[in-house]
């Protein structure tokens, strides 16, 4: 689904998922791409342009992400608006591209989150007290409670526990992560990590699961 107010830049995106293979919903505004979410269960990702004429795109990304974790959100941001990259990311978006972008960015962008969701040959559980995680379901407990996690977050802690105490630079966590064809910037892989000790650790500004390892990238271990 592609949410844009701009019909000429709505149309170019369209157009080149549709290039790409993809069937693509449009909406106009927040409300509208919110109202056709709920009658379109299908719908695998979601591209949310920021500034919008009613609820801005960080609002309509709140409002999905407080029912559906496995959505794929991708936040199409301004050029040299920083902050909106980050705001976006905690808000729950799992990416974003920042305009002007190429119609190769875009479907990179969009084929990383896809590839992302699709069922994977399940092995079952990996457990690491207090953490539990179900490959099956892509789900995780932590001393049996669910913790919700967006596709992505699944992805970096599958990615960790498989890894126990083994330092992992952020370029390697990108590629396990994104894909190798995936032409983002390292920092989504701190901002989504960030946001990922949110969730899961004790006490996120002191991390005891999710340790930096300063200068290169971050380890799991504890
Ligand atoms: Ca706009």
């Amino acid at each position: 689904m592609v949410l844009e107010d701009e019909s000429s830049i709505r149309s170019f995106i369209v157009i080149n998922l549709r290039r790409a293979g993809y069937e693509v919903i449009e909406a106009e505004t927040g409300e509208e791409a919110l109202e056709k979410l709920q009658q379109n269960h299908d719908i695998r990702v979601a591209l949310l342009d920021i500034m919008l004429p009613g609820i801005d795109g960080f609002e309509v990304c709140r409002r999905i992400r407080a029912t559906n974790a496995q959505i794929g959100i991708i936040m199409l941001t301004a050029r040299s608006q920083e902050m909106d990259k980050v705001t976006g990311l905690m808000t729950g978006a799992d990416d974003y591209v920042t305009k002007p972008f190429s119609p190769a960015e875009l479907t990179a962008r969009v084929d990383a989150l896809m590839r992302g969701g699709a069922s994977e040959e399940s092995s079952g559980e990996i457990s690491q007290p207090p953490f539990l995680l179900n490959t099956r379901n892509r789900t995780l407990e932590k001393n049996g409670q669910r913790i919700k996690l967006t596709q992505v977050e699944y992805s970096i802690m599958r990615m960790f526990m498989e890894n126990p105490g083994k330092a992992l630079s952020r370029e390697e966590i990108l590629d396990m992560v994104w894909g190798r064809n995936y032409f983002g910037e390292l920092k989504i892989v701190d901002v989504n990590i960030r946001r990922l000790r949110l969730k899961i650790e004790d006490n996120a500004t002191n991390p005891v699961y999710i340790t930096t390892v300063w200068g290169y990238g971050y380890k799991w271990g504890f």
